[in-house]
């Protein structure tokens, strides 16, 4: 049986993995893509250490790289399924089981993209994914914000910080005591612009815009875990102080616990939880 798998080589997991190693205890990795950067090559220059901005994919790539420089053992697979066994948990790949007293999930989040025309084309050219990285460029400019739930929810605060005009485009039922925003129902048929977008074309007419914020939360990974009876609030896993969930050797770190949705916050989160999985395995 292995001291601990980790379920996502994003920066929580190949962070983790990284400081259990310089405490001599060698976690397998298993990831299925580049998480919330897969593919994503538009610049992250927020982040520790790079003079010139990197594409998030190659920020990503280069830590999968510096884990396996590590001698980590890395795996790319989808994990299927994760069980209680007795001692530990059993994790499934569709072609294999692997046994561990400990697992991590740092999973990340799901962020569903929305299929309307100019969305591909638009996307980085005024549509983000992301408010806590991008708001900062819209500041008192005109915000739309598209989405429901909590995660929406959770954007459009950072967002309102940013710009007093701030339009949620929603089909979901909002509250209207939940927000004092300006609150558009009306379906989206398409995003238009020139070299960057500019407007919302609804069913009811265009709406001039200077940047959207794609807010649909699905977190797929969330469910994933709460299958086994994680403890989930507003769609994050509830973790203690130690990163541990309700669950006795089952850790969350990253993304998938909430909080801020940043490289800085996954990679302080997978730090502090190497500390927390090493100290439970000592005692068992
Ligand atoms: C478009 C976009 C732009 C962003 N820009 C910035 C930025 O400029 N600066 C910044 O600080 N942050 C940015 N972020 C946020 C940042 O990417 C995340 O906060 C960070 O990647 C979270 O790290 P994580 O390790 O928790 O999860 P992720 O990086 O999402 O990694 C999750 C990992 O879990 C794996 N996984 C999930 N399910 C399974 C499964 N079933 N089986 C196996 N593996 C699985 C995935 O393959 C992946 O390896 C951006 C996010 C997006 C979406």
């Amino acid at each position: 049986m292995k001291p601990v798998i980790i379920i996502g080589y994003g920066p929580a997991g190949i962070t983790a993995g990284i400081y259990l190693k310089r405490n001599n205890i060698n976690a397998m990795i298993i990831g299925k893509d580049l998480g919330a950067l897969d593919g994503y090559t538009d610049l992250v220059e927020n982040y520790y250490g790079f003079e010139q901005p990197i594409p998030g994919k190659d920020l990503i790539a280069q830590g999968v790289e510096q884990a396996k420089h590590m001698g980590i053992q890395v795996v790319t697979d989808s994990v299927i399924s994760l069980k209680e066994i007795e001692g530990g948990f059993e994790v499934a790949t569709a072609k294999h089981k692997y046994e561990a007293k400990t697992v991590l999930l740092a999973t990340g989040k799901t962020r569903t993209t929305i299929n309307k025309p100019g969305f591909i084309k638009y996307r980085g050219k005024g549509i983000s994914m992301c408010a806590t990285c991008d708001g900062y460029f819209y500041r008192r400019k005109k915000i739309a914000v598209v989405g429901c739930g909590a995660y929406m929810l959770h954007e459009l605060e950072y967002l309102s910080r940013m710009s007093p005009d701030v339009t949620i485009f929603t089909d979901g039922n909002i509250l209207e005591d939940e927000v004092t925003h300006k609150v558009v129902t009306e379906p989206i048929v398409s995003f238009i612009g020139t070299d960057k977008v500019t407007h919302i074309e609804t069913t009811n007419g265009q709406y001039e815009v200077d940047g959207i914020f794609i807010a649909l939360g699905t977190p797929s990974s969330v469910e994933f875990a709460s299958q086994l009876g994680v403890i989930v609030e507003k769609n994050n896993l509830l973790v203690n102080d130690q990163y541990e969930t309700n669950i006795p050797g089952l850790f969350a770190a990253g993304d998938i616990i909430g909080g801020k949705l940043q490289i800085a916050k996954a990679v302080y989160d997978g730090m502090m939880v190497a500390d927390s999985i090493y100290q439970y395995l000592r005692k068992k």
